[in-house]
């Protein structure tokens, strides 16, 4: 494979030798330092083989499942998301950050300056561990707030005290959700049905509701939809129906919270290799063949979608409210 970066690098030694000799002119010594603070050239990707393809080893886990358990492991960016300043000094709340796609966020926030917390599960304890450490690797504030979204009061306490702890509240990911699959409306009882909006559009709801008055003009709300809300699957009834609500949601508050100074967008993703998949959220089978059924012949991985969250988190989306942005291998859905 070509070096991308000869050019850059040999520029940079020349000048380099150049300051040494004691030749260098004021303009040279500027340019010197520009080429050295430039970041390397990120290398090209082959979408269609970045990660792992179907099939995937059988497996399940009893809700709501560790992403440490998954096997192949997926990929959060753990190793991989390189960040640039673009959050500094931002302080977000980020629900269902321990695994999949909010863990992703949350990686990619720490990495671009923003302190965060993660809410989720008491027993996803150790999945949040890994994540609070990689929080702090990054030099950021982590701040753990474990608790059960389904129910009302914890949903206030839990913002109340991300802007305690943080110093302060500019983006909202309200992204942790229930995905059971059932064959039939007759074998989703009134229990699951409840939980499903309770997880998935009521705490949006009532966190929105607690975090407006707490955020300041630039801050950002994000809502994790799904392609189902668009193409909803046969065996994700109250699921999908959750994730419509959402959509509306969010394009409706965004309009009212235009005079605020508040952007408000949602990710409607297609499949990614998260612990919901492989606790209840899909078939054994589904499992199996996970993303086949997209043109890319493949499963996302929570870290391809960690651009996304920043880009609707940054300033530079000024303009971008009541806006769905997809990922989902060639569907085009969402
Ligand atoms: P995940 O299991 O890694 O994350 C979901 C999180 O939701 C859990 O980690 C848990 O902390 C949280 N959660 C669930 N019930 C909760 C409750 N009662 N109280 C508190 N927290 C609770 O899976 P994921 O796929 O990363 O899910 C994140 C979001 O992405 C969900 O809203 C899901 O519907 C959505 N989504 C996922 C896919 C996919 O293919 N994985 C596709 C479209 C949308
Ligand atoms: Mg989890």
């Amino acid at each position: 494979m070509p070096d991308d970066n000869s050019h850059t690098s040999s520029r940079r030694q020349i000048l380099t030798g150049v300051a040494a000799a004691g030749l260098v002119t004021a303009a040279g010594a500027s340019r010197s330092r520009a080429a050295e603070m430039a970041a390397p050239t990120p290398a090209l990707v082959d979408p269609e083989n970045a990660y792992p393809r179907p099939p995937f080893p059988q497996q399940s886990q009893p809700w709501p499942g560790l992403a440490g358990k998954m096997t192949p492991r997926p990929d959060h960016g753990e190793t991989s998301y390189r960040g640039s300043g673009r959050l500094a000094g931002r302080k977000a709340l980020i629900t269902g950050g321990d695994s999949g796609i909010g863990r992703a966020a949350a990686i990619a926030y720490a990495r671009e300056g923003a302190d965060v917390a993660i809410a989720y599960l008491p027993a996803e304890e150790p999945d949040a561990r890994e994540v609070i450490a990689l929080i702090r690797a990054a030099g950021r504030k982590a701040v753990a707030l474990p608790g059960d979204l389904r129910n009302r009061k914890y949903c206030d306490t839990l913002v109340q005290r991300a802007h305690r702890e943080l110093g302060g509240l500019d983006i909202l990911v309200s992204n942790a959700g229930r995905q059971r699959h059932q064959d039939s409306i007759l074998d989703i009882s009134d229990e699951q049905f409840d939980e499903t909006f309770r997880t998935n559009i009521y705490a949006l709801f009532y966190l929105s509701k607690a975090a407006i008055p707490l955020m300041p003009r630039g801050g950002a709300i994000i809502a994790t939809a799904s392609v189902n809300a668009f193409s909803p699957s046969e065996i994700l009834l109250d699921y999908s129906a959750t994730k419509g609500a959402i959509v509306a949601f969010v394009k409706s508050l965004a309009k009212q919270m235009v005079h605020r100074g508040i952007r408000v967008n949602a990710v409607a993703p297609g499949p990614f290799w998260t612990a919901l998949q492989v606790s209840g959220g899909q078939t054994e089978e589904n499992i199996h063949n996970f993303g086949a059924e997209t043109p890319m012949g493949r499963a996302g991985q929570p870290v391809e979608l960690a651009p996304v969250y920043v880009l609707l988190a940054a300033s530079e989306a000024s303009y971008i409210t009541g806006q769905v942005y997809g990922a989902a291998g060639g569907t085009g859905v969402g």
